[in-house]
């Protein structure tokens, strides 16, 4: 992978002038490549420690090395430094000290003697159990393994890798074998960067589906905690082959050699859903091929880290693509990087059949309910939750619906359907958001590079799409204060945000596996199973009673703590007006707190409206199987 820009491209010189421009930024940088070897022995692995030992030419003198900060695809500066432990340094077989930058953590300097000229630098990976691991699978990611020469462009640094894995794991990566011998692996020699973005799964049951060999392969690779949880079933099978059909019709053209969904299946290897150029991590629960709502949800996370194949690597915003894993990413434009993936991740499955009309719908209205209501739109314009990244990703679930957490996903679902629908109703349904992603994310096919836009690029080729004032569109949504959600996708796309007392089935999902109630849209209130108050939207009735994230409810009109018990209370709101009696603990305290409230349960659906034509059926049409 090699980080080019390129504003148009061109079907036949693209090779050459990427190769042009990657030696002149080379030799402007007054860098030459090194070549680092890296072995990392994973045969710890069911215990959360790997080792890694990198070798790394030198010259006599000071030399600084550097620990990944900012992770691609993060957008943070989520290295995991913590987990870096038994750091030594040798060379010819003795010690050499090192020290730790005083302000930037992640770096280290050492001295090095004359006649030396090349390093050995050992470390651990060590990670809280969960993380990235089980007893039967892995997910190996090479930042974890490595350090490189501080300042040096990614694309610079080579590296040659190979790896153990315990006796019997098989494995899968989009980097290229170079030799395989029993449980050892070596690895061509790629770039720093190319070998980041190509993540490795590896376990004892595992299993490897072709989705598609033309024109490029396109595989699924899963590795499990049990051998039963590898069984696919032949219409989710069908389903994932129409998504890669399906993407691949939605944009026209693709931007890697070949692509491998790695899929784990462990409910205590860490979920994950990570995109890489030509790959993805997607870590779900050890049942999700089987129970029917985590294979609702697999299809979403499916859809899409694969997406972000198009928009996030290959088209990424240029203040998001660094040359190193040193230098600062700025999230302003996460709106569309992940907010429009967010969205074309809910349409592909549905167009490949791997969700229903109804569960889309029912997506769209959690989302759109979920967005009207919070209550920190009033003070946070969309923005500034991207801008804001590097805390918003990590944000307490307290107080959630005040702070506005990472909405710049959620909303700029909101906002790409609404550009769709407006795309389809100003062209009188011949032209769609499909024809932006072709002119913006596609043709020509390309291996994996990097071609950065602006926020005047979008508005450029949404221009080119249909004319319209694009630019007042997206800084109203954008930029602007908004007390309610932009919901005209919905409603303009002939259908209606309502509430009633059947549980939507994504929030119902949720729930179940969260193991809270979302009574967001009656009391304002999400609670955990035991009665430990989460969030509350603060102008609803919970907050306005005086309860608060924390507070434990532990009695309902007089009644021990149950959900049950607090579902009636609220359900008999409906025919008989009146408070609701609560008895919460506050730490060492105990309360009485009064919720007036009528309504009953309500929970968001979305309701056909006859008078418009139905563009959300319109835009979930399959339009490749
Ligand atoms: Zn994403």
């Amino acid at each position: 992978m090699t980080r080019v820009i390129e504003r148009k491209p061109r079907r036949y010189r693209l090779p050459i002038l990427f190769l042009l421009i990657q030696l002149f930024a080379l030799t402007a940088l007054g860098q030459s490549s090194v070549v680092i070897k890296l072995d990392v022995d994973a045969t710890q692995a069911q215990r959360n420690l790997i080792h890694t030992t990198l070798h790394i030419p030198v010259k006599a003198g000071p030399f600084s090395f550097f620990y990944p900060k900012w992770i691609p695809g993060e957008h943070s500066p989520t290295g995991p430094l913590n987990d870096m432990v038994g750091l030594r340094v040798t060379a010819n077989g003795t010690a050499i000290p090192w020290t730790r930058d005083p302000v930037e953590m992640f770096a280290f300097r050492c001295e090095v003697p004359g006649g030396v000229s090349q390093l050995e630098v050992t470390f651990d990976d060590v990670s809280q159990p969960g993380t990235t691991m089980s007893a039967r699978l892995a997910r190996i990611k090479w930042n974890r393994m490595l350090v490189y020469p501080r300042g040096m462009n990614s694309d610079a640094v080579r590296v040659d890798a190979a790896i153990k894995l315990p006796t019997g794991w098989q494995f899968a990566t989009a980097l290229p074998v170079q030799r395989e011998r029993r449980d050892e692996i070596e690895f061509k020699e790629v770039s720093l960067t190319e070998l980041v973005d190509s993540p490795m799964i590896t376990g004892a049951n595992f299993r490897k589906l072709t989705l598609a060999s033309t024109p490029v392969l396109h595989e699924m690779d899963i590795a499990a905690d049990s051998p039963a949880a590898l069984d696919v079933k032949p219409a989710t099978l069908q389903g994932w082959q129409n998504l890669v059909k399906e993407a691949n019709a939605l944009f026209g053209a693709h931007h890697y050699r070949s692509y491998r969904f790695l899929l784990t299946l462990s409910d205590v290897g860490g979920s994950e859903g990570l995109e890489h150029h030509e790959s993805s991590e997607d870590g779900v629960g050890e049942k999700a091929l089987s129970d029917p709502g985590q294979l609702v949800d697999l299809g979403d996370l499916l859809g899409h880290e694969y997406t972000h194949s198009w928009n996030g690597k290959y088209r990424r915003p240029a203040d998001l693509t660094t040359p190193d894993f040193e230098q600062p990413m700025h999230g302003d434009l996460l709106w569309v990087y992940e907010g429009l993936t967010e969205y074309l991740g809910k349409v592909l499955p549905a167009r490949s059949g791997l969700w229903t009309p109804e569960n889309f719908r029912e997506s769209i209205a959690a989302v759109g309910a979920e967005m009207d209501n919070q209550s920190g739109r009033n003070w946070r314009p969309l923005v500034d939750t991207a801008s804001a990244v590097q805390f918003t990703y990590s944000s307490p679930r307290a107080w959630m619906n005040y702070r506005r957490r990472v909405d710049y996903y959620s909303e700029g679902l909101l906002l790409w359907l609404e550009a769709d629908v407006i795309i389809r109703r100003q062209s009188q349904g011949k032209l769609s958001l499909d024809d932006f992603c072709h002119k913006f994310h596609g043709s020509p096919d390309t291996g994996p590079i990097v071609n950065t836009y602006t926020f005047d690029d979008i508005v450029q080729t949404l221009n080119q799409v249909t004319p319209y004032d694009w630019r007042g569109f997206l800084d109203e949504r954008v930029n602007r204060i908004n007390q309610r959600a932009p919901l005209g996708g919905i409603t303009n796309g002939g259908w209606k945000l309502v509430y009633n007392e059947t549980p939507n089935d994504e929030v119902k999902f949720a729930e179940g596996q969260r193991k809270f109630m979302n009574l967001s849209y009656s009391i304002g209130l999400m609670v955990s199973n035991e009665g430990t108050v989460l969030d509350v939207n603060p102008e609803l009735p919970a907050a306005k009673a005086g309860l608060a994230p924390g507070m434990k409810i532990v009695g309902v009109n007089g009644r021990v703590w149950s959900g049950e018990a607090l579902h009636e209370a609220i359900a008999a709101t409906k025919s008989e007006p009146g408070p609701i009696h609560l008895r919460v603990d506050n730490g060492s305290f105990q309360d009485n707190y009064e919720l007036v409230y009528r309504g009953g349960d309500r929970y968001p659906h979305l309701e056909r409206d006859s008078t418009m034509s139905d563009l959300l059926s319109e835009i979930i049409k399959p339009r490749a199987h």
